[in-house]
């Protein structure tokens, strides 16, 4: 149960000062609630501003530069009214003062308003953007009008919050003051001397001062209030993360030997030696299965380096010890393409396979579902999606989560959470950076592998602008004559699923009106059963140029497709980048891939690709990724961020996160219940930032 305490905070904003059905339902949008759910007031808290309006220039009428924010102390001279009937003309103000006059502009305001708000011959302070027209200078609708004895009322540092329609400013600055006045005294979850160490405000002061910086020091993401709360983040995320961990630990798995028959047959029947470090991933985790903790083990390689055959390893171990094991695929185009490679190999090894997705129905899923709780079948394929619906095993000993591209630490360890005394083996081909490994794995146990497959050639890759398509799919036609395979990508336009969908058709019949009926086609809007038959039909080589929206983006194995075109590759991030890239160079023929970009290209996006073209190392890429995010990018200027944060930077805040890491595992030793006074302290912490998952853990534990 939620602490009494925090109800306040856990209030919908609909509650707030201002906030209706429809600008709670514009503002749940802005604060990302999940679908179907209103946005609550601490998510409204956690909503910081992104940039600072500084309105402390006062430079006089004739100084003010144009398009520059100032405050002027003016005198009103006369009104000039807009003529009857004539709403486009504007509604002009004159006013002076020491220095020059200006204009001060109003459309559609209604006039008794105005002439309340600046009564001529009386002094007032305004506060606006500066326009000159023809040497003239005015103000269009000032931010601020206030008689000079108000002055002080007059905010000379605003803050200005990622905005969305349907909210306007005003409203957004009333909702937060009444969010802000609600937050409740808390009991302090820091650590007294590392507190006054760093001289941090306590919860509430920070979080006010987040939101009301007087000035431009209080924003900048190294100031004492944003320091705070973005520790109090971290130590929530890495408490959560040590809690979990030490449940984990305290919970009996089971040891499972294998004799490694099965294992064999299944290493005799590859095509390909395994490499060194297949074989040590292999052994680890066999270790691990044998001891009687659980295991949560993270298996870590770079698109490529074949950790799908290690997870049949892996569970050939468990079903020689008599039990069952799961390999989840984020997808359910990743859980067929698994299943076909996986298929073969079972059987060559004895394996009773099955797969299981959205798409087995009726008597074929009753079948598989008895097998799996009869023990019959020995190992299934599926999505993650049918893993969390809860299917029953005869005795599931074994987990594999393939997964989809950043998929968060609490998240994986929720799953682990789960399946009992369920051992827990996590694939991920997302390189991270060093800085950066404590926020996705905690101290997860880690497997790497580090080598690619024997004989795998480098792949070229150029960079070509779109002015040059027909020179590219003439390249492209000399090499499927010679029976090469290739991706073609489109990528998302603005956003929009519907639109990244037509443009992948439409270069869809454009390339098949030129290279013919070899030209398929893959996208995610696809009905399920056609987007296979697409696949297939490129991996039996039928088609031999697959225009693909991004949903080839993670694990899709076709080793030999050698080329890869990535249209309008400028707009891609280089994690994603590299992922696509990683589709070809899978076998031992070279491979080719051709970057198209839309100039003019920004220097960022140059950069990128420039990166693209020097290196395949996705460690070096990550890092490289990092440098280009900026070590000193400014909190509104932020892209990406990390998952599950929403107040710390980690990447950029490496040395807070190992303070919070030391912080938590000191808390999970010493009190491990949470029952001291800082302990109950630190269960209000993990709910305000919604990890109080791991609160229930204590309990059940
Ligand atoms: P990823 O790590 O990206 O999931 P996959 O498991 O899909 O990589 O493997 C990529 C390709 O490499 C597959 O075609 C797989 O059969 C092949 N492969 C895996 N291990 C080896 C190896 N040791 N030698 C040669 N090819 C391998
Ligand atoms: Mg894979």
């Amino acid at each position: 149960m939620r602490p009494a305490l925090l109800n306040p905070l856990f209030r919908p904003v609909t509650s707030l000062a201002g906030i209706g059905p429809k600008t709670g339902a514009a503002l749940s949008r802005l604060l990302d609630a999940p679908e179907g759910e209103e946005a609550r007031v601490v998510d409204l808290l956690f909503h910081l501003p992104v940039a600072l309006v500084d309105r402390r220039n006062q430079p006089g009428v004739a100084l003010a530069p144009e398009g520059a924010i100032v405050t002027l102390k003016v005198r009103i001279d006369r009104h000039q009214k807009p003529p009857r009937g004539n709403r486009r003309v504007p509604y002009r103000v004159f006013a002076h003062d020491d220095t020059g006059e200006v204009a001060l502009t109003f459309f559609h305001a209604p006039e008794g308003w105005v002439e309340k708000l600046l009564p001529v011959g009386e002094t007032r302070y305004v506060s606006g953007r500066m326009e000159w027209f023809n040497g003239r200078p005015s103000m269009v609708h000032p931010d601020h009008v206030v008689p000079e004895a108000d002055f002080a009322s007059l905010p000379l540092i605003e803050p200005v919050y990622p905005m969305t329609a349907g909210i306007t400013k005003k409203l957004m600055l009333r909702a937060v003051d009444d969010a802000l006045g609600s937050v409740p005294a808390l009991p302090d979850w820091l650590d007294g001397p590392l507190r006054r160490k760093h001289q941090w405000p306590d919860f509430a002061d920070a979080l006010r001062i987040a939101h009301h910086p007087s000035t431009a020091l209080d924003f900048s993401p190294e100031s004492k209030p944003l320091t705070r709360l973005a520790y109090d983040e971290l130590l929530a995320s890495q408490l959560a993360l040590a809690l979990m961990r030490a449940h984990q630990r305290k919970s009996v798995g089971r040891g499972r030997k294998g004799d490694g028959s099965v294992s064999a047959k299944v290493i005799a029947a590859l095509p390909f030696q395994l490499t060194g470090s297949q074989r040590l991933a292999v052994a680890e985790i066999n270790a691990d299965l044998a001891k009687p903790e659980r295991m949560l083990r993270l298996l870590q390689g770079d698109v490529g380096s074949g950790k799908t055959v290690v997870a049949l390893l892996a569970s050939a171990t468990v079903i020689e010890a008599g039990a069952q094991a799961a390999i989840m695929a984020p997808t359910e185009l990743l859980a067929r393409q698994h299943a076909r490679t996986v298929t073969r190999l079972a059987e060559a090894a004895g394996i009773r396979a099955a797969v299981l997705t959205g798409r087995e129905r009726g008597k074929e899923r009753d079948a598989i579902i008895a097998g799996l709780a009869d023990g019959s079948i020995d190992l299934l394929i599926g999505t993650h999606a049918l893993f969390q619906a809860g299917v029953d095993f005869a005795d599931l000993a074994l987990v594999v989560v393939d997964e989809q591209h950043r998929f968060g630490v609490h998240q994986r360890l929720a799953l682990s959470a789960k399946g009992g005394a369920t051992d827990v083996l996590v694939m991920t081909a997302t390189p991270i950076p060093r800085t950066l490994e404590l926020t996705y794995y905690g101290d997860m146990d880690v497997s790497r592998l580090t080598e690619k497959p024997a004989g795998r050639r480098p792949i070229t890759t150029s960079v070509v602008s779109s002015t040059r398509m027909e020179e590219v799919v003439e390249r492209i036609r000399a090499r499927t004559t010679e029976g090469a395979k290739a991706y073609w990508i489109c990528p998302l336009v603005e956003e929009s699923d519907v639109l990244d969908v037509t443009a992948a058709e439409e270069r869809f019949k454009a390339l098949k009106k030129i290279l013919g009926p070899i030209v398929g086609l893959v996208h995610g809007k696809m009905a399920p059963t056609e987007r296979d038959a697409a696949m297939t039909d490129f991996a039996a080589g039928r088609v031999q140029v697959l225009v693909a929206t991004t949903v080839v983006e993670v694990g899709v194995d076709v080793p030999d497709a050698t080329i890869i075109v990535i249209e309008h590759a400028e707009r891609f991030g280089l994690a994603q980048l590299h992922q696509l890239r990683g589709r070809v160079g899978r076998s031992d023929l070279p491979s080719t891939c051709l970057l198209l970009y839309k100039g003019p290209l920004g220097q960022v996006a140059e950069e990128r690709l420039k990166i693209m073209r020097e290196t395949e190392d996705g460690f070096v890429i990550a890092e490289k990724d990092l440098e280009l995010r900026g070590g000193g990018e400014t909190l509104g200027t932020r892209q990406s961020g990390m998952p599950g944060f929403r107040l710390a930077h980690p990447e950029h805040q490496s040395a807070l996160m190992e303070t919070a890491r030391d912080d938590a595992r000191l808390i999970v030793e010493t009190d491990p219940d949470l029952k001291s006074p800082r302990g109950a302290a630190l269960r209000v912490l993990l709910y305000l930032f919604g990890r109080d998952a791991a609160i229930r853990l204590i309990r059940a534990g």
